[in-house]
């Protein structure tokens, strides 16, 4: 089957064309109003939306090489989301669908980040861990299916990309800020700055004490030197991009052992994160798993990870139907 794959969750427009399994296109048009902002605008969003959602499905079915008429199914992200900017693509993928007579399937964006890993060789085997790591979101899933999956531990309060973004913008640094911190964190010394572990039960996570440490350290050294963040740019960035994977990390290898798991996955828009990227492929190394980094394009927000997502779907004959509404928040 062809499928037609929507994501506007959040501040990406996205549109995928999947066949068979096999990706042909995926067009992701980023919002770059929300710079000044220091996070996203809701009613922008969905604003922009509005603007990009034909263009980008458009070009995607140009890239694809294919005929608008091939395509089988309409797949889009319900939720969890802004709910005005869901409502551009749930709104568009019926549309679509009633005009063209095709069935839909409704997609959760958090088990599409997971399933991101379905769309190139090589594919992991079930079950699997998942560190979801996100914008909105901090997961370890224990994922036993394709649709099968379960959250074993998550954050109570901040997600790791929250967490970046907040970071980046004490440091007087624009949103989003999590490729920022990454960039000057290449240059940096990682051990210059000690920032503290939370201590969380579980495989549970918190990252607001660490930034509220991360605000009274600034405070504390620029009221002593007025340059201290430009003099220090990198070594801050790279001791608390250290610090985020180190939590990051040391929960999901208690997760691992305790569930005797050696297929351990990265997904959101935090695996884009070279320190975590590298991080994840030592400790597999040194503890025999095989592990699976997403390919940049799959990390931040994309329709092609809705689009595989909705193959699998689409296999098992689950569609929903014109009176879909999309939800903020949407569980497994
Ligand atoms: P959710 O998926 O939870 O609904 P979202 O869709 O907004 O949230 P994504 O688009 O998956 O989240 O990820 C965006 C987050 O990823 C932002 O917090 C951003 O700062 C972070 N991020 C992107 N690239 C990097 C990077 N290279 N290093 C660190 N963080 C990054
Ligand atoms: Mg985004
Ligand atoms: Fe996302």
């Amino acid at each position: 089957p062809v499928i037609l794959g929507i994501e506007s969750s959040c501040d990406e427009t996205s549109a995928a064309i999947c066949a068979d399994g096999v990706m042909l296109s995926n067009i992701i048009a980023n919002q770059t109003i929300h710079e000044a902002y220091g996070g996203v605008v809701p009613e922008l969003a969905s604003r922009v939306h509005q603007q990009n959602i034909i263009p980008a499905v458009q070009q995607t079915i140009f890239n694809a090489k294919i005929n608008k008429n091939d395509i089988d199914a309409v797949a889009f992200t319900r939720g969890p989301g802004l709910l005005g900017s869901l409502l551009v693509g749930v709104s568009f993928a019926k549309a679509f669908a009633l005009a063209k007579n095709l069935p839909l399937i409704d997609i959760n964006h958090m088990q599409a980040h997971v399933l991101a890993h379905f769309i190139d060789e090589p594919k992991p085997a079930f079950p699997f861990l998942c560190l979801t790591v996100s914008g909105g979101h901090t997961q370890i899933v224990l994922v036993k299916n394709y649709f099968d999956m379960e959250i074993i531990g998550h954050t109570q309060d901040d997600a790791a990309g929250e967490a970046m973004d907040k970071t980046s913008k004490i440091l007087g640094l624009p949103y989003p800020g999590g490729p920022l911190i990454d960039k000057y964190a290449r240059q940096g010394n990682s051990k210059a700055f000690s920032f503290p572990e939370p201590q969380i039960p579980g495989y549970n996570f918190s990252f607001s004490g660490l930034k509220t440490s991360i605000l009274y350290f600034i405070q504390k050294n620029v009221a002593q030197n007025p340059n201290f963040i430009q003099d220090n740019l990198a070594d801050i960035c790279a001791s608390v991009e250290h610090r985020i994977v180190t939590i990051l990390l040391r929960k999901l290898t208690q997760a691992a052992q305790a569930y005797g798991i050696t297929e351990v996955a990265l997904a959101g828009g935090v695996s884009a994160n070279t320190g975590l990227r590298q991080g994840l492929q030592q400790l597999g190394e040194k503890m025999g798993w095989r592990t699976f980094i997403p390919k940049m394009e799959y990390c931040t927000d994309n329709a092609a990870m809705i689009a595989i997502a909705g193959y699998y779907k689409f296999l098992q004959g689950d569609f929903t139907d014109q009176h879909v509404a999309p939800l903020a928040r949407m569980p497994f």
